[in-house]
């Protein structure tokens, strides 16, 4: 039987330490998430940002702009953010609709404001090992492994998934951590015969309960990132189910995160932790 990582009850550890620090500092700290549109299940991650932030004592200030809002028109309002000393950080909340350029809208957040680490400098950083903004996902993987005292130097790594805000920042950081890191995709030869090298095997691969028993190693630790909506959920609402078959490789594994209630909170409290980061950042 598995250890099961509770992302929830880390993340709220983790929240509690923001608040203690930003009340005994005294500091004012600010988050602007930015909805474009009116995407149903962006609009409760929003709800949730809001949520966190006030959990920490951090000011969230929330923009919602019209479906139909141009490039020119979010610059301008990114451009106003980053001139704004209560704003720390900036988040434009993804996907955006289809008529707006990602690119200029991430790259136009100020380098210090840019908590989601979506910048090609704060990636480069993250690359180079000297950064202080790491994407909020993966370096939530990072202090789940650190918080349970998973040693990760000398371990394999398998990272199943290689997007830019997840599968290669991941990668980065175990490698930073001297975890020997092999990188998996949709053409790697022989996925099973990889992941089942793992002793930390981290996937986000975005297909619902894919990773199986057989793809595990007896007692590796396995942190699902993996978010899918599974059609409604008993209670009303929808069921979210990981890339990890939880019910097959929790007998097989050492450690394992949960969906939902795993890697979702814990990404949530690191951007937390980018924005106090961040305002501490813009006083140097
Ligand atoms: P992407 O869709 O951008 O990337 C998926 C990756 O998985 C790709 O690199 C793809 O390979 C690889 N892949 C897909 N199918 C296979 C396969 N059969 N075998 C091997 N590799 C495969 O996803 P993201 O990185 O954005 O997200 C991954 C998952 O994590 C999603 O479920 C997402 O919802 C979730 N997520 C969760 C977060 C959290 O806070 N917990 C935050 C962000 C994402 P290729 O490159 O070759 O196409």
């Amino acid at each position: 039987m598995a250890k099961i990582i509770d992302g929830n009850a880390m993340a709220a550890a983790i929240k509690t330490e923001i608040k203690t620090e930003i009340e005994s500092g005294n500091l004012q700290v600010g988050l602007a998430v930015i909805l474009v549109g009116n995407d149903p299940p962006s609009q409760i991650y929003v709800k949730y940002k809001q949520k966190d932030c006030g959990e920490c004592g951090i000011h969230f200030y929330g923009y919602t702009l019209p479906e139909d809002t141009k490039t020119e028109e979010l610059l301008e309002l990114i451009d106003t953010l980053n001139a704004d000393p209560k704003v720390n950080g900036i988040l434009v909340q993804q996907p955006l609709p289809a008529q707006i350029d990602l690119t200029a809208a991430n790259e136009r957040i100020s380098s210090l404001k840019d908590v989601d680490s979506f910048r090609a400098d704060n990636v480069g950083r993250v690359m180079l090992g000297s950064y202080a903004l790491p994407a909020g996902t993966p370096a939530g993987v990072m202090e789940m492994l650190k918080r349970e005292n998973i040693e990760i130097a000398g371990k394999e790594c398998v990272v199943v998934g290689r997007s830019n805000i997840v599968g290669k920042p991941m990668a980065m950081l175990l490698l930073h951590e001297n975890g020997t890191v092999t990188i998996c995709h949709s053409k790697t030869a022989d996925l099973k015969a990889v992941c089942k090298r793992a002793d930390i095997l981290v996937v986000a691969m975005r297909q619902p309960n894919f990773i199986t028993a057989d793809y595990v190693k007896k007692g590796a630790v396995v942190i699902d990132v993996g978010i899918n909506d599974a059609g409604e959920g008993a209670k009303g609402g929808r069921k979210l189910v990981g890339d990890v078959d939880f019910v097959s490789v929790e007998p097989a594994a050492g450690y394992i995160t949960p969906v939902p209630g795993g890697v979702g909170p814990m990404t949530r409290a690191m951007l937390m932790r980018n924005t106090l980061t961040a305002k501490k950042l813009q006083e140097k």
